[in-house]
């Protein structure tokens, strides 16, 4: 076997190391390669992670396919009480869940708390896996004949998750895939990996056997392994969408199930006579918080007729009295984005959206956080007269960037929506229930808010986009989650066993 590559350097060794889990417990084998781990605030290194090579994924598969074998029989009663002690253990520890999210991914503190919380509720959906695996039965479909339909486990199934929500993301997928009887093997984001293995360490503490969910970590190398293991039934994806794509054609053409989620350009449509105060304060809440780097945020605001002349200067209002400092520091309310790289691609759009002749209405490039000068900080920016063709309109940021677009009409306002390539989230702010009754009819998007900047659905409904936004027919969690991790089966029986009538070489007739 391989042996462990120590780092070479001094620095390296004194930070803290992210191993893979495998088998029930951490796993250094085979690992020849390390990924640093920053902390975005800062701007320096909090820890290095392994990166996983085809001998960690084919490890990982093998203890899984174990694991499995035995872990499709457990009872529904075992398998809940599993679930439940899970439940409660991230409920203990959700402080300390929450401080790893803030050093690793940037996240303000309650931002964080809130992304835990959003995850357990998918633990509690769960929880009722009895019910929501219950088949149906139909008695004497013929003469003494029966038959009924269960829903099987697939076996060992993987995740592959984005750095945006390193624990609630994850928790879309893992925990219906194990209450469903399914191995599951998480590769998480290789910028904040720390809280897949937290929650590995909580899952062997409520009592899920070793091998049903392991960890393994690294970048495309690790994933190609996943995508060409044959041990793989299934794949979950949350990420951009140019690899949801990849993910999605790669998996599928291997014979695996996928759900590929992608990236989104979620608009938020004000008609004139909304509530101009509360759409103000959800455009700056759902555009800034987490710095812009969430699936649903809202990065275009559409302003139909005379609605942006009265919504900017509440825009501008709102913007200037927001606390962007460290996660982790009292009261702070947007935090620094996740890494050096990603800051300055924001930047770059800064200066494209302008560029363009876009109005840069509020500039966020200028703001310095006292004593984080080397943190990945960028102040809200807010643009306004972005045009359809810009760069800026076109691309998802993943930012603190804010598009305020003009439109004379609704029906020009939902074409616009329409016409875009992603589809994830969108929202409309009005007081007429028959606008906003006609736009959730018309409107493209998997996701629609009324009066709502971010409407996440609860566990029990499903998650999911349409168009670019989404490879795949099932969105996570709710049914579809639990239909995508279990395939039917149906049974008919006659039983006991009737009088032999003979051979008969007909198609088999109910009668
Ligand atoms: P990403 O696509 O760069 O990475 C996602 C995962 O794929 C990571 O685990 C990463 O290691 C892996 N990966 C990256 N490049 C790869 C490659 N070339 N080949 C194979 N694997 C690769 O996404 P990200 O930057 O971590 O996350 C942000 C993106 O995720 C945004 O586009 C955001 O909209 C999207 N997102 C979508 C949803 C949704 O529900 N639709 C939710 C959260 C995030």
């Amino acid at each position: 076997m391989a042996t462990t590559t120590e780092p070479e350097s001094h620095v390296q060794s004194k930070l803290e190391t992210v191993p893979h889990w495998i088998d029930g417990k951490p796993y250094t084998e085979h690992v020849v390669r390390w990924g640093d781990v920053m902390n975005p605030a800062t701007g320096e290194r909090s820890a290095r992670v392994a990166f996983a090579t085809n001998d960690v994924v084919h490890a990982a598969v093998q203890s899984a396919t174990r694991a499995q074998q035995k872990w499709r029989n457990a009872s529904l009663a075992q398998r809940t009480r599993v679930m439940f002690a899970f439940r409660q253990l991230v409920e203990k520890h959700k402080q300390e869940m929450a401080q790893i999210l803030t050093r690793e991914h940037g996240k303000v503190l309650s931002d964080a708390l809130g992304e835990v919380s959003r995850g357990l509720e998918v633990v509690e959906f769960a929880c009722g896996i009895p019910q929501l695996l219950k088949g149906e039965f139909s008695e004497n479909v013929s003469t003494e004949v029966d038959s009924f339909s269960i829903r099987q486990p697939l076996g060992v199934v993987a995740g592959i998750t984005p750095f945006n929500f390193p624990a609630m993301v994850p928790m879309w997928m893992y925990p219906l895939a194990i209450a469903c009887g399914n191995a599951f093997i998480l590769k998480p984001s290789e910028k904040d990996p720390s809280a897949a293995n937290f929650s590995a360490q909580l899952l062997h503490e409520a009592g899920l056997p070793e091998g049903v969910f392991s960890v393994v970590h690294g970048d495309k190398v690790a994933v190609d392994a996943i995508l060409n293991n044959p041990g793989i039934a299934a794949v979950s994806f949350v990420g951009s969408t140019i690899v949801a794509r990849y993910i999605y054609e790669t998996g599928t053409r291997n014979g695996k199930r996928v759900q590929a989620l992608g990236g989104a350009k979620n608009h938020m449509v004000v008609l004139p006579d909304a509530d101009l105060d509360l759409a103000a304060d959800s455009a700056v809440s759902a555009g800034y918080g987490s710095a812009g780097e969430r699936c649903m945020a809202i990065s275009v605001l559409v302003a139909v007729g005379d609605a942006a002349d009265r919504l900017l200067p509440k825009l501008k209002e709102r913007i200037a009295k927001l606390k962007v400092a460290p996660g982790s520091e009292p009261g702070a309310e947007m935090g620094p984005l996740v890494t050096k790289d990603h800051h300055a691609r924001v930047l770059s759009y800064v200066e494209k959206g302008q560029a363009q002749g876009a109005e840069l209405a509020v500039d966020g490039r200028g703001l310095r956080v006292p004593g984080h000068d080397k943190g990945f900080f960028l102040g809200p920016c807010l643009f306004d007269r972005v045009k359809p063709d810009m760069t800026i309109y076109q691309d998802e940021i993943f930012g603190p960037v804010l598009s305020v677009v003009r439109a004379s009409t609704y029906d020009e306002a939902l074409a616009l929506v329409n016409a875009n390539r992603y589809a994830n989230g969108v929202a409309i702010f009005t007081n007429d229930g028959g606008a906003a009754r006609r736009f959730q009819n018309e409107v493209q998007v998997g996701m629609v808010g009324i009066n709502v900047p971010i409407p996440v659905p609860m566990a029990y409904y499903s998650f999911g986009g349409w168009k670019s936004s989404l490879f795949g027919d099932s969105h996570v969690h709710g049914r579809e989650g639990v239909h995508f991790y279990t395939r039917g089966k149906v049974v008919t029986s006659r039983w006991p066993d009737p009088q032999h009538r003979g051979v008969n070489l007909g198609f088999p007739q109910m009668k």
